[in-house]
């Protein structure tokens, strides 16, 4: 039976801020119901996971170096839905409010790094293999390398953004890392420390949570300076497009919801006419409701929608967006749904509950991302029945098709270039065809067969990990 270590910074029903949560608390049991294997995951028990006493067991406590410090690592143990979860406990490094966004992020995914390689000893099983995701994990695989903490394990590393890299200074290498200098070599990039890089260069697989992600990171456009590194290490380069726990997602059973459904407009409008309520918009079932939820950073495209704005809203539209992120995105938003609350309302903060409100309520999702290494926002709303308009980029091209009013093909909306008014055109065509009731018909049962869950994506994991 396999035995696999998962390792990354955030993880629901823990702690989220983004996809990677979402994919890190549902790959795990994906993996498990396809096939007989030990999933564990491992996580850093930030002061915002609020953990029951009674369920959490305190399995040791072990020192953990970092340069010239000794930090004490403390390791809890839950059981949650069948999968065994690990917590590393510190409170300098992680007794604070919220995720990231310190001075000392570096340090402390560098202590957290280490920490998982110094609690294996301490877990209830062996590990055969280490997964890790991102930057905040990606000097694990280089730990793996070097000090091969158990003989034969390998290790996996999963590129889910390469925006954020875990760059440092170089001197940050003797001061946090307690190997030899013949190893920085492997986690250097242009002068600097760079936690990705250390990933890249040391798995003994890489992937990329979709296949057109995996080959656009090779290009300068998209590999964010890394992309000379990962020309290199192409040959293990693999991308698999990520999955949503569809029972979890699931607008039959959502408790968040005005009123369930399941393959019905007629009752997702009810939950349309709800949704408009809430938001203060006039109710109407006939006004197309486009709904935005994400993180508000200049990827996600967001530019695009302010500059056509007084364009999008000539028409007969309603714009339901939620989000937080950067201040002048923020003001931006902020400024154009008080000019214009009869069509425009945004919420400026972080909530599951009215993200489903929305998912379910919306007759669109708008994702115009400038890149996209996969993307559940357009997953999650074709879950719930909603159609994509999407710019074609990484995982976004590889999860929505275009509609085609002569084929009948496509399950949403999409434009190529990284344009305002390509988006704009892509828009317009769409709110045509939900003008047009068979053309609407047409698209909802695509919609409907949309395959949204992990099944295809577990198994290509799987047999990846019994190559390795
Ligand atoms: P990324 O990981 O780049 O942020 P994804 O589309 O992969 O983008 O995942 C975003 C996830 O975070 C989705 O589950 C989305 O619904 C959720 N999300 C983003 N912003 C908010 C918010 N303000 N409130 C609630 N959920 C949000």
């Amino acid at each position: 039976m396999l035995n696999i270590l998962f390792t990354a910074s955030e993880c629901t029903p823990f702690i989220k801020t983004g996809g990677l949560a979402d994919v890190i608390g549902s790959l795990p049991a994906a993996l498990q119901n396809e096939q007989h294997c030990n999933i564990n995951v491992i996580l850093p028990f930030y002061e915002d996971i609020k953990l029951n006493q009674s369920e959490t067991d305190l399995v040791s406590s072990f020192n953990v170096p970092v340069g010239w410090r000794n930090q004490e690592a403390s390791l809890y143990k839950l059981c949650h839905n069948n999968i065994t979860y690990y917590f590393i406990k510190n409170s300098y490094y992680f007794g604070r409010k919220g995720t990231y966004g310190y001075f000392d992020d570096g340090e402390r995914f560098v202590f957290f790094s280490r920490a998982v390689i110094e609690s294996l000893p301490f877990l209830s099983f062996t590990p055969d293999i280490i997964h890790s995701h991102d930057w905040q994990t990606g000097l694990i695989p280089a730990f793996v390398k070097i000090l091969q903490p158990i003989a034969g394990v390998k290790s996996v590393f999963t590129i889910h953004n390469i925006q954020y890299q875990g760059i440092m200074p170089a001197n940050m290498f003797n001061e946090l890392l307690n190997i030899g200098s013949e190893h920085m070599f492997g986690m250097e990039w242009d002068g600097l420390l760079n936690c990705m890089k250390a990933g890249i260069y040391h798995a003994d697989l890489l992937t990329t949570v979709s296949p057109s992600y995996a080959k656009e990171i090779q290009y300068s456009y998209y590999g964010e300076g890394l992309d000379p590194l990962l020309r290199e290490h192409h040959e293990k380069l693999y991308g698999v497009v990520n999955g949503i726990d569809t029972s979890e997602f699931n607008p039959k059973t959502d408790t968040n919801l005005h009123k369930n459904y399941y393959h019905s407009s007629e009752d997702k409008k009810e939950n349309k006419k709800a949704l408009q309520k809430e938001a203060n918009l006039p109710v109407s079932s006939e006004t197309p409701v486009i709904g935005i939820i994400s993180r508000l950073v200049e990827q996600k495209g967001l530019s695009l929608v302010t500059c056509m704005l007084d364009e999008i809203l000539q028409e007969d539209v309603q714009l339901i967006i939620l989000g937080t992120g950067d201040g002048s995105i923020e003001d931006t938003l902020l400024e154009a749904a008080h000019k214009h609350k009869e069509q425009i309302v945004f919420y400026n903060f972080f909530n599951e509950a009215l993200a489903r409100r929305i998912y379910a309520g919306a007759d669109f999702f708008l994702m115009p991302s400038r890149f996209e290494p996969c993307g559940l926002g357009q997953l999650i709303a074709l879950q719930y029945e909603t159609a994509p308009i999407v710019r074609e980029t990484g995982g976004l091209r590889d999860t929505v098709v275009p509609f085609n009013e002569y084929t009948k093909e496509g399950n949403g909306f999409s434009f190529t270039n990284f344009n305002a008014h390509d988006m704009f055109n892509a828009t317009q065509y769409a709110l045509n065809i939900y003008r047009t009731p068979e053309l609407w018909d047409n698209i909802l049962n695509n919609i409907y067969a949309s395959s949204t869950s992990w099944h295809q994506s577990a198994k290509k994991y799987l047999s990846m990990y019994e190559e390795l």
